[in-house]
């Protein structure tokens, strides 16, 4: 069976990286999106369980304790984390695993799952960003300010990334994020047992 891969995906509130996960979801049949825990409030439309574990700060300390987050990180004055049941079945389950997470978050992940893919969304421009964060309509003039500010700290930590994806065309990028996905399966460093047999065949070959 094919080992899961864990796959971060992370990039500027309003890059698209939402719409790009959910289409790589609904497109391809390898891959589980991991739901997380929050203690913003529920933007309108948005249902508990389907976009997040909509909670309070009280429960999300529970979660914590009981450490069933993977990691966990405050973006904006909320928290923000990821389950770990969730995410160990589905990667033994050989699914590969999408996580749309910040930087502090991708790089606690990178910590604990050293095999892990980061890839990191890029809008075409940072004016097509603003446009794009003011279309959307749920967020007052305030949050947006702050998570332009909040995007000027994250482009700081790009480097840690393996892979960027500019999303100009929706289609195009969710193409291109597979094929490095795919391509990612085939690195040695994710195939280490299989290489491993080989060689222990090849021993006979001295
Ligand atoms: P939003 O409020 O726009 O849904 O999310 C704000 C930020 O929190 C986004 O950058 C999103 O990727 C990030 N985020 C969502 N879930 C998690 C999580 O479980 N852990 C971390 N570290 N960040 C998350």
């Amino acid at each position: 069976m094919r080992k899961g891969i864990l796959i971060v995906v992370s990039g500027f509130s309003g890059a698209g990286k939402g719409t790009l996960v959910k289409r790589l979801v609904a497109e391809y049949d390898n891959y589980a999106l991991s739901v997380s825990a929050t203690t913003r409030q529920p933007r309108p439309g948005e249902k508990d369980g389907r976009e997040y574990f909509f909670m309070d700060r009280e429960r999300f300390r529970q979660k914590i304790d009981e450490n069933g987050l993977i990691e966990y990180a405050c973006y904006c004055d909320n928290y923000y984390g990821t389950p770990r049941e969730y995410v160990e079945r589905r990667l033994s389950e050989g699914r590969d695993v999408i996580l749309e997470i910040e930087i502090q978050g991708a790089l606690k992940i990178k910590a604990q799952y050293p095999d892990a893919l980061l890839l990191f969304v890029m809008p075409p421009s940072m004016e097509e960003l603003r446009r794009r964060l003011v279309g959307r309509g749920t967020e007052t003039q305030e949050v947006i300010d702050r998570r332009m500010r909040r995007a000027a700290e994250e482009a700081e930590g790009i480097e840690n990334y393996e892979y960027i994806v500019v999303n100009d065309d929706l289609d195009a990028c969710v193409r291109q994020t597979h094929e490095i996905i795919t391509a990612a399966h085939n690195t040695p460093q994710r195939n280490k047992e299989f290489i491993e047999n080989i060689r222990t065949e090849l021993e006979g070959e001295k």
